[in-house]
């Protein structure tokens, strides 16, 4: 691909967040590099689960129905033998097909001959006035955005550390019967703080859960979700494992002429692992910033704010030690309550 020698935006990494920037620029005439490392954009490890404020934004930006894989109007919750169904009365949570979504918003960009996309390209160094892709080609810079995910360089270059990092994994499967509802599984034996999920898509299914590496060493986190997969009967051989770290560590999103969004800010839930609305948003906000430097962003405080509560949430229940499985039967055995089932459902949404 031919480079020009210098962008007026530089976007590093196509997920969610750079896609999503990268329209919001083009459309207001910058030029616009966005680079990506692999050739293929959208796929990616993730659960791909939504929740209605998500799928209502990415309606309005124009979303085919064709991302949406499955919806579901109510959502399971499971504590040892105990089992709680919500009931929305209507669609609230998704499922939605990740390369897709990626392809689609790759997409909005074909037209925009201001928008130079280039994929299978990996950006190996940053500069405080240019990117370096490959050995040694060099881009300058007037604005650069570090949507790279969680182990993003840009990050690094900022010199920002990543202390709060997850990793969680999951198995695709043929989908089965016996699963038709998004499930969420807690049992502070198997998974600690978190939990185990099961999200049905049209053809497959995802079964997956997470772990803190500083709480609980990945081979512990592997044999304690065998041991549930073996008691649940779900045979997952020949299946690949898939994972990958999530960053949740929020350090700030504004640097000077440099801009992290989605994953690489660590706008990620720690407690519900949700990042791709958080991406979504932070991408078109930072567009936002870069046309109007007055831009006060209320989208991003309310992901912030929201995200505050989940990490509080998150860290009770990981300093509540033994009496986490107490928790756990309460907040199941609740939540069969309606208005409890809704406070639940607004905290973990
Ligand atoms: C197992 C799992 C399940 C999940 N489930 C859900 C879920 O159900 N719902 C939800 O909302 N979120 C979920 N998430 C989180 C979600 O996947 C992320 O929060 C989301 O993808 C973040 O989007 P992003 O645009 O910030 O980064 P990403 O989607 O990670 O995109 C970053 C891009 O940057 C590219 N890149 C990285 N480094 C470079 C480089 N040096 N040069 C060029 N390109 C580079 C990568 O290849 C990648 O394409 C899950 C995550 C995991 C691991």
């Amino acid at each position: 691909m031919e480079y020009r020698d210098k962008y007026d935006v530089v976007i590093v990494g196509a997920g969610p967040g750079g896609l999503r920037c990268a329209e919001v620029l083009g459309a207001s005439g910058k030029n616009v590099l966005i680079i990506e490392k692999n050739e293929m954009i959208g796929p990616k490890i993730c659960a791909g689960g939504l929740t209605r404020k998500a799928i209502s934004y990415l309606h309005n930006i124009g979303m085919p129905e064709d991302i949406i894989e499955n919806t579901f109007d109510g959502i399971v919750f499971r504590k040892g033998g105990m089992r709680t169904r919500i009931n929305f009365g209507s669609i609230f949570l998704y499922t939605i097909n990740r390369k897709n979504l990626g392809q689609w918003q790759l997409g909005k960009l074909h037209d925009m001959k201001n928008v130079a996309v280039s994929s299978g390209t990996m950006v190996t160094k940053i500069t405080k006035e240019h990117v370096i892709i490959g050995k040694s080609q060099k881009i300058q810079y007037d604005f650069l955005v570090g949507a790279d995910g969680s182990n993003s360089i840009v990050r690094r270059f900022l010199g920002i550390p990543t202390k709060r990092l997850g990793v969680a994994y999951q198995y695709i499967m043929p989908l089965s019967k016996k699963f038709s509802d998004i499930e969420i599984i807690f049992e502070s034996n198997l998974f600690h703080a978190w939990y185990a999920w099961i999200f049905p898509y049209a053809k497959t299914l995802s079964i997956g859960t997470g772990y803190f590496p500083k709480i609980m060493p990945a081979e512990k986190s592997k044999k304690k979700f065998m041991k549930w997969l073996d008691k649940e009967k779900i045979s997952i051989e020949n299946v690949p494992m898939e994972a990958h770290p999530i960053n949740c560590d929020y350090r700030g999103h504004h640097f000077g002429n440099v801009f992290l969004a989605g994953d690489a800010a660590g706008a990620t839930s720690g407690f519900s692992g949700e990042g791709i609305y958080q991406a979504l948003i932070f991408g078109g906000e930072i567009a936002q910033i870069i046309l109007n430097p007055q831009h006060k962003s209320k989208k991003i405080s309310e992901v912030l704010r929201e995200k505050r509560i989940h990490e509080a949430m998150l860290l009770f229940l990981i300093l509540s030690g033994p009496f986490r499985n107490c928790i756990f039967y309460l907040v199941v055995s609740a939540v069969r309550i309606p208005w409890c089932g809704r406070i639940l459902l607004r905290i973990m949404s």
